[in-house]
């Protein structure tokens, strides 16, 4: 996936985040986000995931869409919900596992 830059408008109290959409941003977001998610987004990948285990040629079309949904999916999470997602590690700034991780995987930073 080709990194692209992703502006996030600011919160009255909020700093704004400037985010680059990577492979592991984007893993983070569809698998650890999903309480962030609107119902359709989820319905769609529940759906999306399951033709993933038919037919080889049906796969292969799915594949092409799970791409561009999973693109538009964290693109719109990290839109809306960036301040309450992101779980930056206070020490070494890398991204955490989860939303609520207060270990760093990287590091082993821990703010419990
Ligand atoms: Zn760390």
């Amino acid at each position: 996936m080709v990194p692209k830059f992703v502006a996030i408008s600011a919160h009255w109290n909020i700093p704004a985040i400037k985010l680059t959409m990577t492979a592991e941003l984007q893993k983070y977001l569809l698998e650890q986000c999903r309480e962030w998610m609107l119902p359709e987004e989820i319905r769609a990948l529940t759906r999306i995931g399951l033709t993933k285990h038919g037919e080889e040629v049906t796969r292969k079309l799915a594949l092409l869409g799970i791409e561009r949904m999973h693109i538009r999916i964290a693109e719109r999470l990290l839109k809306d919900s960036a301040a309450t997602i992101i779980n930056n590690c206070p020490k070494c700034g890398k991204l955490a596992r989860t939303p609520r991780a207060k270990q760093c995987r990287h590091c082993k930073h821990d703010w419990h």
